[in-house]
């Protein structure tokens, strides 16, 4: 009988620095998060976070583990011109449309540690409405103005997409793929993630306000600028590292086993 046990991968925490083992962390968490929060494709989209002391690497989950069963030891570790540098003994590698994706901001954007990228209900409903992401709730504001919007032209697997990709984000931080999905970028893992916790709460409630067939109550531009601006530093402080926390504590009450 062929057994289904969990997938055993061998601990790499003692041959890789403690910095890349933090981005490890980091990022094994947000995957069990994703999967928690109910924002995973099952295997279909992808996280990445860059190694810290080795910023032309960055860490990405195998094609074909669910998120729930990621660890910190299973992450792949693949430079921004596609070598694959650690991958766990698994039949799993690298996801060609992750790939093109990830490299892109870790090639164009400097700054940016960490990126989340979904394909939830929402954010593809939201990502094929011609007007986006309207700034209609306090949680939308915090993105409004702040989204780049890229065209879809098909699976990116074509490393040209990789350019466009780029060009579009610029300095932004949040892009809706149009027809497709969401985008964050973020200085930390926890930053990329918390973006993408309240993106996806700005869409969802933004649907089912435009499903319930009565006008909608849409703030003035003046009040719409000042909400805006309040996540504007010195307005704001950074998100993520306050909530991080305890979102880790809420990980290790269910399951630890995301720091294997
Ligand atoms: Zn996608």
């Amino acid at each position: 009988m062929t057994s289904h046990a969990a997938l055993r991968i061998a601990p790499i925490r003692a041959s890789v620095s403690d910095a890349e083992w933090q981005a490890r962390l980091d990022l094994a968490a947000c995957y069990r998060l994703c999967e928690g929060y109910g924002m995973s494709d099952m295997i279909y989209t992808h996280i990445t976070a860059r190694v810290p002391d080795s910023p032309a690497h960055f860490l990405i989950n195998p094609n074909g583990m669910l998120f729930g069963e990621i660890t910190a030891s299973s992450l792949l570790k693949v430079s921004v011109d596609g070598d694959v540098l650690y991958k766990p003994d698994l039949p799993y590698g690298l996801h060609p449309a992750g790939f093109t994706i990830h490299s892109a901001i870790y090639r164009a954007r400097p700054d940016a540690m960490a990126a989340m990228h979904t394909h939830t209900v929402a954010g593809m409903a939201v990502s094929s409405l011609k007007c986006g992401l309207l700034p209609l709730t306090q949680t939308a504001t915090r993105f409004y103005g702040r989204i780049a919007y890229h065209e879809f032209r098909g699976p990116e697997r074509d490393p040209s997409e990789r350019d466009a990709l780029a060009k579009t984000i610029g300095p932004l931080n949040t892009c809706i793929l149009r027809n497709h999905g969401m985008l964050t970028l973020g200085e930390s893992v926890p930053e990329a993630f918390t973006a993408m916790w309240g993106l996806e709460r700005a869409c969802q409630a933004q649907l089912q306000a435009m499903a319930c067939n009565t006008e909608l109550n849409m703030p003035s531009d003046e009040v719409v600028a000042k909400s805006c601006a309040m996540y504007d530093p010195p307005n704001s402080r950074r998100y993520g590292l306050l909530e991080w926390p305890g979102l880790l504590r809420k990980l290790d009450l269910a399951d630890s086993s995301w720091r294997d």
